[in-house]
């Protein structure tokens, strides 16, 4: 039986990786963690029995001590130790890392060392440490197959393909809950407005980002790493209606897509039973209905995410670390209701700009530029 181990099995992809786990009824989860939602993660553990789980902190980890004495054989862990222990000390094959953000770096370098595939689903990880991750993939003769929807369907656009050069991606965008809104607009957008996406359920730092489009610009950096493409040969392509999910152009102009149902379970199912497709549930495409597919294209100057995050790529080095550690605190902040929506373009901007360039930067350097950025942001906003 395959085994795999999650890193935040209680998010939005966590849950979804359990039900592809639950339908196909041929994987066992081995190990587990998640922050502080110890209700699910109680019936997640009773149900699945992995070996080895994780919570956030101490005090957690003493409460799910109590809570699941009943249960013997589990190892419990707390903290960045933990979440490490999770991703490479036990016999899982396969790691889905379904954690947000930075604190992602570490714990997927800590599997790729321990000889684990990689579903990555944390794109934050690719987008700062991408030029470490990608060369440490190579050397331990690890796959590292993408789980955010555009970069499987670009993965899959690429089967059978792989001597032929790319001419060009084009990754496809909803635009969000804000599509066509004008700055004047976006001036007095509220958290519970920015929450609503039209199209897909997620968690909330991710849903906001899809509403900045700054989701978007991330996910051209991580294309640009997982695929060894150049930024210009990467073209975002709003697709309000999320029916294809990326595309690929070769150099004879042919364009070869992946479509389907906004559904995370299949890029997760994808990811981990690849190079086999399985059944499953759910809806189908029904052509006669859709009967058109629409495309626009990004509105750059009012969704400053998304050129604000090619500038960074372009400045290169540290530059999408200081960009993506600035989104996080300022998606933070947002959803605490202590910045406005368009705030978080000014912090981004002011981040991009300010940071201490370092061109080459190891895993502490990227970890103390986030902690100097954050510094900087708290004196300022
Ligand atoms: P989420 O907020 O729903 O879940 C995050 C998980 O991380 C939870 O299990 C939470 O308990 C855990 N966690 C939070 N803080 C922690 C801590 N300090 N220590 C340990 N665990 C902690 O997030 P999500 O929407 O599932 O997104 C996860 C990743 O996948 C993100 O990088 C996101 O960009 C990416 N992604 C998500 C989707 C989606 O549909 N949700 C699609 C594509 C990519
Ligand atoms: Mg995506």
């Amino acid at each position: 039986m395959k085994k795999i181990a999650i890193l935040g099995s209680t998010g939005s992809i966590g849950t979804q990786t359990l039900d592809v786990v639950r339908e196909q009824g041929d994987l066992q989860v081995s190990a587990m963690s998640c922050g502080s939602n110890l209700d699910l993660f109680e019936k997640q553990i009773r149900e699945f029995l992995p070996s080895m789980v994780s919570v956030k902190d101490e005090a957690l980890a003493k409460e799910l001590t109590d809570r699941i004495r009943d249960l013997s054989g589990i190892s419990i862990r707390f903290g960045i130790d933990g979440l490490m222990a999770v991703a490479a000390e036990n016999d899982a094959t396969i790691v889905v890392t379904a954690i947000v953000g930075m604190l992602g770096i570490r714990p997927t370098i800590a599997a790729i060392r321990a000889r684990k595939n990689i579903a990555l689903a944390n794109k934050e990880t690719l987008v700062t440490a991408g030029h470490l991750i990608m060369p440490m993939v190579k050397e331990c003769g690890v796959s590292l197959l993408p789980v955010d929807s555009e970069h499987s369907a670009i993965f899959q656009s690429l089967n059978g393909e792989r001597e032929n050069r790319i001419a060009k991606i084009l990754l496809t965008a909803s635009g969000g809950p804000f599509l066509h809104k004008t700055k004047a607009e976006l001036e007095h957008v509220g958290v519970q407005d920015a929450l609503k996406h039209p199209n897909w359920s997620m968690g909330r730092k991710i849903t906001i980002d899809s509403a900045t489009m700054v989701n978007k610009g991330l996910e051209v950096i991580e294309a640009k790493w997982l695929f060894g493409v150049q930024p210009e040969q990467i073209e975002v392509v709003v697709q309000p209606q999320s029916i294809i999910h990326s595309m690929v152009e070769y150099e004879d102009g042919a364009v070869i897509a992946q479509l389907g149902t906004p559904d995370m379970r299949l890029p997760i199912q994808y990811a981990l039973y690849y190079p086999k497709r399985r059944p499953l549930s759910g809806e189908r495409l029904d052509f006669a209905r859709i009967s058109e597919i629409r495309f626009e294209k990004p509105d750059s100057e009012t969704f400053m995410g998304l050129p604000l995050c090619y500038d960074a790529i372009r400045r290169g080095g540290n530059v999408p670390t200081a960009l993506n550690a600035a989104n996080e605190l300022a998606v933070a902040k947002f959803l605490n209701g202590e910045i406005s929506f368009l705030t978080i373009y000014e912090i981004l901007e002011d981040a991009i700009r300010n940071t201490a360039f370092v061109a080459d930067p190891s895993v502490e350097e990227i970890l103390s530029t986030e902690q100097s950025v954050y510094d900087r942001i708290r004196s300022k906003w």
